[in-house]
């Protein structure tokens, strides 16, 4: 079941591949509003738990449950349409269409009243007002970034999960990724973020949830995280 206050919480979630146990028996919780950090080591299994939350991948054994629903048979649009949003580690921007195009994709999912106005309401929200005929494959790295972002939100999600958003950025690209992240989060959507850079997990969440192994290994303040000598040693493979 669901806590009172949880918009998704995962039960004994598990994926195996093969004889390999990539997830294991994950009670995962994120609350309304909340904005959480998922970090660890690689191969701890942060993808694989985001992908199994989506749908791309199905749980060999466990539950999901998502703002009141059992989603864990639902296909991934279904998941979509209940208020989950995803953005995946590589950039899947329409290069060829104008940057204003391509926020209106997601759109054409639904029968959404103002096209134009949500538009132009989430091109200023991610900055790219300037950019709006722009075609997106011209674009650079961090503004291809904001712009998946920003066709993520256009359907208004309770809960985004992210991979790796920063990854391969300027430190100036990371400060916009963050503010944005930042500002829809002070709006109420909550967020699930994998990340590696631990000064990126600073500047936005105090909340840290450490995967190792595909099981839960810490939880808590990133202070104690980080200065808790177990988790130092996770990363150090030893
Ligand atoms: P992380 O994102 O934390 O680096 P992953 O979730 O990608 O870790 O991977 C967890 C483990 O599962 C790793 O050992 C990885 O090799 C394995 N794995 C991931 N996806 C597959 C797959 N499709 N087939 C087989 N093994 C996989
Ligand atoms: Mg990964």
């Amino acid at each position: 079941g669901l806590d009172r206050d949880a918009i998704l919480a995962t039960e004994r979630l598990t994926k195996n591949f093969g004889g390999l146990t990539a997830v294991d028996e994950v009670d995962f919780t994120v609350d309304e509003g909340e904005l959480r950090c998922l970090i660890g080591p690689n191969g701890a299994g942060k993808s694989t738990l985001l992908e199994l939350i989506t749908g791309q991948l199905t749980p060999t054994e466990g539950r999901i449950y998502f703002d009141g629903m059992d989603l864990t048979q639902l296909p991934p649009h279904e998941r979509i349409d209940a208020g989950l949003s995803v953005k995946f580690q590589s950039p899947h921007v329409y290069e060829d269409l104008t940057v204003a195009q391509n926020l209106q994709v997601p759109l054409q999912r639904v029968d959404s009243g103002d096209l134009e106005a949500t538009t132009y309401e989430t091109l200023d929200e991610i900055g790219l007002a300037d950019r709006a005929e722009t075609p997106a494959g011209d674009l650079s790295h961090g503004q291809q970034q904001r712009l998946e972002i920003g066709m993520a939100t256009t359907l208004e999600p309770k809960l985004m999960l992210l991979d790796e958003p920063v990854a391969g950025m300027s430190v100036e690209e990371t400060a916009s990724v963050a503010d944005l992240i930042r500002s829809l989060n002070d709006e109420g959507m909550a967020f699930v973020v994998i990340e590696h850079d631990m000064e990126f997990v600073r500047e936005i969440s105090d909340q840290v949830t450490v995967l190792n192994q595909g099981s839960i290994f810490r939880q808590g303040p990133i202070d104690d995280i980080e200065s808790d000598p177990e988790v130092k040693r996770i990363y150090l493979g030893e």
